[in-house]
């Protein structure tokens, strides 16, 4: 026996399950983010836009294949300087083969997004960031702010109605915290016009932090952004002030409700992390950031195995076009998370998928396949069931360009309930 052989060999045989491990990955991987086709009127027209991907700086270990994700993005839709649209192009042109776009607070770029999407053959997750309190005591004016990632599947989240109404009192509350941080401001001799920061955040977009910043370097009073949030806005600084955000195990109990998969976005900007994490994971919590574009941020990554979390990240981009922002893009996952990640959510995505065909099943209406198809591709003005002869699941199906995990056992049973909707529309 040759006893120098042994180590090598056993670890080649490692090296091989590795190889294996991630080729099994990456076929998963690619299955579920293969590109529908390109639009046709679109195909030509970028072709000499497209760079290849930029090399990594950091991120998950490498190896994700050609398959980029980007988890962790913002759009004007909230605090980005971005539309949508300009969002995607550029996640385009860094390599980004799937994107979620994660608003705070809101999902409305979601249907521009997907739209734009698909000219690149991108697929959109739609996510939302959720802006949160860890509150253990309930004790008013205590508590941390937490912010929530949710990523749901192509259908969007089930039971959207509970959604949407936590994120419609977030963003009131939004206007009513910016308002009392321009009190405060103002009590510093710092005056700030609310005009100027409802200017700064566009039309219907719910002001926050970065905006109230925005519109004091604007006015002279600070340098810098970074200046306005050391010295003002801060979670300690002596204008910050709370919103109404919901508790964060709330906020992941409704995710999971929703059909959603919940991770905690940039854990080391909180000061009590291993106990936040614990109350969490307690509450159903799926996953928290552990890599940025900067690599991988020391102790992150063994809390999320001590509590059995997913390991996740994501640029946070916001489009600010400063100099030290992380490109989107630039946090390149390893294909082993990304599968982990799928593997997780898609049982849930398809959970919440069957669960709005049914209930659309329940109650057929064109305003209910209309809300019910917000996300998807296509336009649902155009369907016709007399005229099309596409039975109303598949034109959804086809819409969301994705039937995630369902069987075609439970899809006959929809198709069943719905048999008649073409005869009574
Ligand atoms: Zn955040
Ligand atoms: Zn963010």
């Amino acid at each position: 026996m040759g006893s120098k052989k042994k180590p090598k060999s056993s670890r080649s045989k490692k090296k091989t399950k590795a190889s294996a491990d991630q080729a099994l990955a990456l076929d998963y991987v690619r299955a579920w983010a293969h590109p529908p086709p390109p639009e046709p009127s679109a195909a030509g027209a970028d072709a000499d836009d497209f760079l290849p991907a930029q090399a990594s700086r950091g991120g998950g270990g490498g190896g994700g294949g050609d398959v980029l994700f980007e988890l962790h993005s913002h759009s004007n839709h909230s605090d980005g300087f971005l539309s949508p649209t300009a969002l995607v192009e550029r996640a385009h042109r860094n390599g980004v083969k799937v994107l979620a776009l994660t608003d705070h607070d809101t999902m409305a770029g979601i249907p521009e997004a997907v739209s734009a999407a698909s000219k690149f053959g991108i697929r959109i997750i739609p996510g939302v960031e959720i802006s949160a309190l860890h509150n253990p005591r309930e004790v008013a004016g205590a508590g941390e702010p937490v912010h929530i990632l949710a990523y749901y599947g192509m259908c969007g989240p089930s039971r959207s109605n509970e959604l949407d109404s936590m994120l419609l009192n977030i963003r009131d509350g939004r206007y009513l915290r910016a308002k009392n941080m321009l009190e405060k401001l103002n009590g510093l001799k710092v005056s700030v016009k609310w005009e100027h920061v409802t200017k700064i955040a566009g039309e219907g977009v719910a002001p926050g932090r970065l905006h109230v910043a925005r519109a004091m370097v604007e006015a002279g009073y600070v340098e810098n952004v970074r200046q306005a949030f050391n010295k003002y806005l801060g979670d300690d600084g002596p204008a910050y002030a709370r919103g109404s955000e919901p508790s964060a195990e709330t906020v992941v109990q409704l995710i999971s409700r929703t059909g959603g998969i919940s991770a905690l976005a940039h854990p080391w900007s909180l000061k009590n992390p291993d106990t936040i994490i614990r109350s969490l994971k307690d509450a159903g919590l799926n996953g928290m950031e552990v890599y940025r574009s900067d690599g991988k941020v020391d102790g992150f990554s063994e809390l999320a195995e001590k509590y059995g979390l997913l390991k996740l990240g994501g640029s946070d981009f916001h489009g600010r076009g400063e100099k030290h922002e992380s490109d989107i893009g630039t946090v390149r996952l390893a294909i082993t998370t990304l599968c982990c990640f799928l593997k997780m959510a898609r049982p849930m995505w398809s959970a919440a998928m069957k669960d709005i065909l049914l209930k659309f099943a329940e109650e057929p209406s064109a305003a209910n396949l209309g809300s019910m198809l917000k996300f998807g591709r296509a336009n649902f003005d155009v369907y016709s069931p007399i005229n099309t002869g596409i039975h109303v699941v598949d034109f959804c199906l086809s819409s969301w360009s994705s039937r995630d995990d369902i069987e075609d056992v439970e899809l006959e049973v929809v198709r069943l309930k719905l048999a008649h909707y073409a005869v009574e529309r």
